[in-house]
């Protein structure tokens, strides 16, 4: 059998990419499997505040320089979508949708996390019409627009706010009367003048003409009723699941789906590692992401040397 690395990471994120950085300066051979760009959920995100060295640092930018950093120590970048993992004593076997595999003596899951839908009429019809899960990206096509976002976490809220540089008026919808999000997100929504919060609703449907959304059903969740507001953009963030399915058959995984790992970042899988936001944790955040990246690849050189 021909062991291809001896690290194989899925996913490049702060977390794989991490990873990376310790196994090659460990010394191990390294292949990190992406179905994307590098960077995962960062490069969809505007302003990173809380990554120490930078006051501010642009998602995308931080990506690259993490990119950059990688490809300096020669981890081979591979574009794939990762449909199982096999695991013998020996080695395990990466298997791809394409039908292509890859061999490595260890694997470290990184594959992150996807947004949660809302699962309500009008959500997939309107997906590019108005409905985006990417202020980022979508943002500027919603200037002097009204914009609705659906969540009250730190995404909901740190997008809102970005999102007001475009729009006229940022509606927050919230199923509770508080917000979830850390006090300082919340604080830098509310400096903004053009957010309008609307508490204890959730959304029911997504309405439109047919080609654009324009509005959305909310339903007050004491009383049932259903009120439709003007809007030409949906933003839902309302959390998000593990990108785990490939893993199900490994038995590693807990019943939300995210992967089960001790402090060492081992799965119940000798060799198979896992780390960042698709890790059952409390934080999630780019600076614990790469904590865990760091410590998965220092486990897994130690695996593979002893
Ligand atoms: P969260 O799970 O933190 O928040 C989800 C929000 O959506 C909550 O307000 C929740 O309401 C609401 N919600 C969930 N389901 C529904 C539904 N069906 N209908 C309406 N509302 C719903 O997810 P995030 O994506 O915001 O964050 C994920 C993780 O990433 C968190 O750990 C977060 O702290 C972290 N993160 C950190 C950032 C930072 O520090 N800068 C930036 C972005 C994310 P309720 O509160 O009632 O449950």
């Amino acid at each position: 059998m021909d062991i291809q690395f001896d690290t194989a990471i899925i996913g490049a994120g702060p977390a794989g990419m991490t990873a990376a950085v310790y196994a090659a300066r460990a010394g191990l051979s390294v292949g990190i499997i992406e179905s994307g760009a590098p960077g995962g959920k960062i490069v969809k995100t505007f302003e990173i505040e809380n990554y120490p060295g930078f006051l501010k640092i642009n998602g995308a930018d931080l990506a690259m320089k993490m990119y950059e950093q990688i490809t300096s120590l020669n981890v081979s970048y591979l574009y794939g979508n990762v449909k199982n993992i096999k695991s013998e004593d020996t080695h395990k076997t990466v298997e791809l949708e394409d039908g292509s595999s890859v061999t490595a003596r260890t694997v470290i899951i990184a594959t992150g996390t996807v947004e949660r839908k809302m699962n309500i009429p009008g959500e997939t019809e309107y997906t590019g019409h108005g409905v985006s899960y990417c202020a980022v990206c979508d943002g500027a096509f919603f200037k002097h627009k009204i914009i609705t976002v659906i969540g009250g976490g730190n995404s909901a809220l740190e997008e809102a706010a970005y999102l007001t540089q475009f729009a006229d008026l940022v509606r927050v919808v919230i199923r509770r009367d508080v917000f979830r999000a850390d006090e300082a997100v919340q604080e830098k929504l509310m400096a903004t003048d053009k957010v309008e919060v609307i508490r204890k609703h959730v959304p029911v449907r997504v309405e439109g003409d047919g080609n654009q959304v324009t509005g959305i059903a909310l339903k007050n969740v004491d009383t049932d009723e259903v009120t439709s507001y003007e809007t030409q953009g949906v933003f839902p963030y309302i959390g998000a699941d593990a990108s785990t399915s490939f893993a199900k058959d490994l038995n590693i995984l807990d019943p939300r789906g995210f992967v089960q790992v001790n402090e060492k970042m081992e799965t119940s899988v000798p060799g198979i590692y896992a780390a960042g936001d698709c890790i059952v944790k409390q934080l999630r955040q780019v600076v614990t992401a790469c904590n865990d990246g760091a410590i998965a690849a220092q486990n897994a050189f130690h695996y593979i040397k002893g």
